[in-house]
């Protein structure tokens, strides 16, 4: 396979609130000034996706969209007898509390994305807290034996320039504390130095060396970026509605130099499918006017790093789907 898995699916990402109680230090959302969406909104949002689109993803985001927990349960409760879609929900982790796991236990189709960039040192130097909040690598690590029980969970193990050095290092201390499925975000729309570029590649390298060992040893060990590709690297098209109602073809809108330049509709006014088309062929063009040339080099560059490790590990993915199919079938016949 020369390119990474395309499994295109109609997605819905609904930006539950712009706030967050982080400042990582590669984030580029504006978190401030912007209303909370309403559960009604959301509801409605929801219903908008699935009459068009008939169904399809359902991804909440922000900010750190488990500031609002009664709008995540409204989502889960409003599609929980629905089978057209599936619900992600993507988290920073500060804000897990027991209600919260039973929230998630009582929704096991939903996939759970958590966001740990490694080690606590690297973790915590990248992941500032607004002042009064603790460090965020200790809150994840008090909720994590319960987050690997649930039936979806998913790291999203960012990697900045400044760490990149350190990714091998820092997805193996994850998967020693029981993490195997990994989702790798390298930092997009930031300037890399070639030498952090020359850092990522090694460290990719390694950290699929590690992926083909266990894939080897029959170990389950899941690569979520063997399975998505997104036409804009890190943002996301789709269906977007943001906080504020507006409606986007991608969640660049969240980006302070993008704002509300990507706007096509409101939910008292949603566009056609023909004019969501139309706006998310714009946002190459969009992206080529607000961010330098050296910054989309980075990204492209960046990107590529990320598909040539998919391109390695898909041959090793497939000897290791087929071994563990002929052992089923083994056990099957022999029963
Ligand atoms: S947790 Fe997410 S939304 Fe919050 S600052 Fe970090 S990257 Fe941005």
């Amino acid at each position: 396979m020369g390119a990474r898995a395309d499994r295109w699916r109609a997605a819905l990402i609904l930006t539950v609130t712009r706030r967050c109680n982080l400042r990582c230090a590669y984030c580029p959302t504006v978190k401030d000034g912007v209303p909370d969406l309403s559960a009604d909104d959301a509801r409605r949002a929801i219903d908008l996706f699935r009459a068009r689109y008939g169904g399809g993803d359902i991804k909440l985001f922000g900010g750190e969209p488990l500031l609002r927990p009664d709008i995540v349960e409204a989502v889960l409760t409003h599609v929980s007898d629905v089978s057209d879609v599936s619900v992600y929900l993507s988290t920073n982790g500060t804000r897990f509390e027991p209600a919260i796991l039973d929230l998630l236990r009582a929704h096991p189709r939903v996939t759970l994305t958590l966001s740990i960039d490694g080690a606590a040192r690297d973790h915590d130097g990248l992941r500032r807290p607004l002042p009064g909040e603790a460090p965020s690598f200790a809150a994840i690590e008090r909720w994590l034996p319960e987050l690997l029980g649930l039936p979806r969970f998913v790291v999203t193990q960012t990697i900045a320039p400044s760490t990149a050095a350190r990714a091998a290092a820092n997805f193996r201390s994850l998967r020693a504390m029981g993490i195997g499925r990994f989702n790798l975000l390298p930092g997009y729309y930031l300037p890399w130095s070639a030498t952090q570029l020359a850092a990522l590649e090694q460290s990719f390298s390694a950290i699929a060396a590690d992926f083909e060992a266990a894939w080897n040893a029959g170990e389950r060990l899941y690569l979520r970026n063997l399975f998505v590709s997104a036409p804009t690297p890190f943002f996301n098209t789709g269906f977007v509605v943001d906080a504020d109602r507006t409606i986007h073809p991608s969640n660049l809108v969240l980006a302070e130099a993008v704002g509300p330049r990507t706007v096509v509709g409101t939910l008292d006014d949603p566009p056609s499918a023909e004019a969501l088309a139309e706006a998310a062929a714009r946002v190459p063009a969009l992206l080529a006017e607000v961010y330098t040339p050296d910054v989309l080099a980075s990204t492209a560059a960046v990107d590529r790093v990320l598909t040539r490790l998919c391109d390695r590990l898909y041959p090793a993915y497939f000897r290791a789907r087929t071994a563990r199919g002929t052992a089923a079938a083994r056990v099957s016949g022999a029963a």
